[in-house]
This record gives C-alpha cells, sequence and structure tokens, in this order.
C-alpha cells in the first residue's frame, strides 16, 4: 500500500458518503486506502479446505479459502505500514496486487476490514478510518488494525515454513 495523503479538502468534502467507488476520481479513490498494511501480508488460498464449523481462519474467496500470514513483502516499511517503493512496486515485486476499479471482483482477496471491501459492500468507513480522524492513523495502531508491531518481513523467514506463520488477526473487523 502506499502512504496516502488524506489531504483536509478530501476530508472536509465526505465524498465518501456520497460516492460509489467507481465514480470516485484518483485522488479520492487512493483516500480510500486506510494503510493498514494487511494487503502486503503474505496468504495462500486452499481451494479443498472447509473450515470447521465457527472456525476463524479464512475468508471466503471465490476459487478457495484464504489464509493470512504475519509476512510481510519485503517491501513493507513496519513501521509506517506503506511500501517502502510504491511507485516501482509493480517491477520489483511482481506478483504485487494492487486494487482499482477494473478488478474490484477481485476484492475478496483482501483482508475484510480493507476500506475498499467495506465500501464495496456498502458499509461505508469504519470510525477509525484516517478520513474520519484528521488524517491520522493513531486510533488504527491502536486498535491494532495496522499490521504494526505484528509482523515479520519476508527476508528473514524460510517462505517454506510458512505455514508457522499462519495468523488470525488479519480477519479481525472492528466498525
Ligand atoms: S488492505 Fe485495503 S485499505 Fe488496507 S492498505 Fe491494503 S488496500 Fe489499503
Ligand atoms: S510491493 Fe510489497 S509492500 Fe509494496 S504494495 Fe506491493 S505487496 Fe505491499
Amino acid at each position: 500500500m502506499k502512504g496516502v495523503l488524506y489531504s483536509k479538502a478530501l476530508i472536509a468534502s465526505k465524498y465518501w458518503e456520497e460516492l460509489s467507488l467507481e465514480n470516485m476520481n484518483t485522488a479520492q479513490w487512493e483516500a480510500i486506502c486506510d494503510g493498514c498494511g494487511r494487503c502486503c501480508l503474505h496468504k495462500f488460498v486452499d481451494s479443498e479446505s472447509v473450515p470447521e464449523d465457527g472456525e476463524v481462519t479464512s475468508i471466503d474467496s471465490q476459487q478457495g479459502e484464504v489464509f493470512y500470514t504475519n509476512i510481510t513483502c519485503y517491501q513493507l516499511n513496519e513501521k509506517t505500514c506503506a511500501c517502502k517503493s510504491y511507485e516501482k512496486r509493480k517491477e520489483l515485486v511482481p506478483d504485487c496486487v494492487s486494487l482499482n476499479k477494473h478488478n474490484l471482483k477481485d476484492i475478496n482477496f483482501m483482508p475484510p476490514s480493507c476500506s475498499y471491501r467495506r465500501m464495496h459492500k456498502g458499509e461505508g468507513l469504519a470510525s477509525w478510518h484516517p478520513l474520519l480522524n484528521k488524517g491520522k492513523k493513531t486510533k488504527m495502531h491502536e486498535l491494532g488494525i495496522t499490521v504494526r508491531n505484528k509482523v515479520i518481513s519476508e527476508d528473514k523467514v524460510n517462505l517454506d515454513d510458512f505455514e508457522d506463520y499462519i495468523v488470525t488477526w488479519p480477519l479481525s473487523e472492528i466498525d
């Protein structure tokens, strides 16, 4: 994810209350990103897995269950929760998934708290979103919505051991 600028003008306009994702301009679209960094975690899809009743280890996708780990892409700044090389991310990390108006159908691969996913489902922004908090992520860090202090970079682990790093907190939602 990018280091997003939540300008005073955007905050004051409350555009997210009126516009759908499809109708937002670039600045409006980008400011919907809450900067949690959860989309930069390694995850994997198990197309054969069936969750047990009440099990909270995955989210639904059209292709199977999505499991999250606490392993981040090596380009993620673990403190700011922003990408270190956002403009060059596709060059550096070819499988970096960036959401746009044309791939909203893939939105189920995003964590449930992802603000694009929430908007797409008609849930609106959560109370902790920077647009509702003077452009700050302080509340998100306090509530554990961001990945700060909970992750390890992929260059410090053996990715073959990814099953040891499966976590459920990226699936948590707080309104
Ligand atoms: S999960 Fe969604 S809201 Fe959070 S950083 Fe990624 S794109 Fe932005
Ligand atoms: S390159 Fe890595 S850190 Fe940057 S946006 Fe993509 S997944 Fe996130």
